[in-house]
């Protein structure tokens, strides 16, 4: 059978990550879309046929492509329109005026993201300082939570909120004449001009090649602010073929009336794009860290009512009980669960909910990069007992509970060998290793950024994320041989291919 019809086969991989385990000598044989076939040794060549393209690997590590389950696609898009303070290791305002240099000829508006809010709050940042990097051109500054953001002087005048009816309550509370907003300000949303068309298809393009040179085939965006118009948004990039790998939308659980509207619900879609959980964060939707359960049983309700996946944001211990405890009520009145339970972030994840946790269908999405860069409060590592509870990912696969890895980009750090390589060593950028003893080996860890993903892909239950025969042809090829890497080869390797659906994809 495969000789005939065989399009590439990937031969001279030093190792092929199968069953989650490094194996040596094989070779993978694709055809159309799908990997037809795994083997040993030499046997390819009988596979080769006058249309088949022979790929050598050189030595390096083919792996599932990886999934990121948790990410804002469109947050990295629009970021190219910024000056990416993380990316260009932006720490001071005198590092911003360096960088702003090139365009400060320019009067449009010059946008800044991902400043280091320790040192935007040491610095006592201001319109005012803001003015030494420029005052010709309007600036607008966010930080590296989102929380905050910083306006100079020409862009309040443009906007005209230095000089509006609440200037004067402005005044009393001090905020924004000194051109900070925290939170999300609608009037700097109102009057800050949005991205053009052209500027976020760019984006989108950028965002594209990001991806692919990742090594990333599937990414699922769990924007609580997704509504139609994020959904056909994708449908044309899609379409116009400017995004590649896969992608699994979320619904935010209070716009899911408009998806019902069009009859849509949780895996529907077709060509690379489907319809993922209702993203339930009525944390964030409300803005308060502790929100009412009934209005998160509310949520969960109508997602079942409507046979959608749910996805339950759950970056607190004290929000993963509550949802735990609203679903344990739910339980009784026979609502049926279509598809496993998303649980996102758990940060923190205590041992005494690991019991309500553990079983099919629950799963928890974690965001091993996240741990590197967030400092743990010294508090929490010195009391006995609390620390353990961090990103307890080897109790809690122990523990028969399932995990998932993502980025939660572009919050976190997009390239999955960062997750993948906290996960292995423990290492943070603060305080060392943390907890090492709950370090799980590399293999687990890359099984948890492919196979983990593909276990929550609505569209094709579980055609992804592996390496075997029948499934999608969504391969990585890695430079280097991962079955004797340390951690720091992991963190130097690159990708050298990227395919999806079985064909080789540029980047
Ligand atoms: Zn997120």
């Amino acid at each position: 059978m495969g000789a005939e019809t065989a399009e590439i086969i990937l031969v001279n991989a030093s190792t092929v990550f199968i069953e989650g385990k490094f194996k040596p000598d094989t070779y993978v044989v694709i055809s159309h879309d799908r990997i037809t076939q795994v083997g040993v040794g030499s046997q390819w060549r009988s596979h080769v046929s006058k249309n088949t393209e022979v790929v050598d690997c050189d030595g390096g590590t083919l792996l599932p492509g990886f999934i990121d389950t948790h990410c804002h696609p469109m947050a990295m898009a629009l970021m190219h329109s910024y000056i990416d303070c993380k990316e260009r290791q932006i720490v001071s305002l005198e590092d911003l005026a360096s960088a702003v240099t090139p365009m400060s000829g320019a009067s449009e508006w010059i946008r800044v993201a991902n400043y280091p809010s320790d040192s935007l709050h040491s610095m006592h940042l201001d319109c005012h300082r803001l003015d030494s990097v420029t005052q010709s051109a309007p600036l607008l500054l966010i930080d590296d939570t989102g929380q905050t953001c910083i306006m100079n002087s020409e862009a309040l005048k443009r906007t005209g909120i230095n000089h509006g009816p609440d200037a004067l309550a402005a005044a009393n509370y001090g905020l924004n004449l000194r051109g900070i907003f925290t939170g999300n300000d609608k009037r700097v949303s109102d009057c800050v001009p949005p991205l053009s068309e052209t500027e976020i298809e760019a984006g989108v393009r950028a965002l594209n090649r990001k991806l692919l040179s990742f090594g990333i085939t599937s990414v699922h965006d769990t924007s609580w602010t997704n509504g139609l118009d994020s959904w056909r948004r994708y449908n044309a990039y899609k379409q116009a073929g400017i995004l590649t790998p896969r992608v699994q939308m979320m619904a935010g659980a209070q716009l899911l009336d408009q998806f019902v509207a069009e009859g849509l619900s949780s895996g529907y879609g077709k060509d690379g794009l489907c319809l993922g959980a209702a993203k339930i964060a009525v944390d964030e939707l409300l803005g308060t860290e502790q929100p009412d359960a009934a209005i998160v049983e509310f949520y969960i309700r109508k997602a079942l009512d409507h046979r959608f996946q749910l996805s339950l944001h759950t970056g607190s211990s004290y929000l993963l009980k509550m949802a735990l405890e609203v679903l344990d009520s739910l339980a009784s009145d026979g609502h049926p669960l279509l598809w496993p339970i998303r649980f996102e972030h758990c940060p923190v994840c205590p041992p005494s909910l690991w019991n309500k946790l553990h079983g099919n269908g629950k799963v928890l999405v974690m965001q091993p990069a996240l741990f590197y860069e967030f400092s743990i409060p010294e508090a929490e590592l010195t009391q006995q007992g609390a620390a353990e509870s961090w990103y307890p990912i080897k109790s809690l696969l122990e523990a028969g509970i399932s995990v998932a890895f993502s980025s939660d980009a572009p919050l976190g750090i997009l390239n999955p060998l960062t997750g993948i390589y906290v996960a292995w060593t423990r290492n943070t950028c603060h305080a060392g290793s943390v907890y090492k003893s709950e370090s799980i080996g590399l293999e687990c860890a890359i099984d948890l950024y492919t196979r983990a993903g593909g276990y929550l892909d609505l569209s094709n239950s579980q055609k992804t994320g592996q390496i075997a025969s029948g499934m999608k042809a969504d391969l990585v090829l890695m430079d280097r041989d991962f079955s004797c890497i340390d951690p720091k080869g992991l963190l130097d390797s690159r990708v050298n291919l990227t395919l999806v659906d079985g064909k080789l994809v540029a980047f």
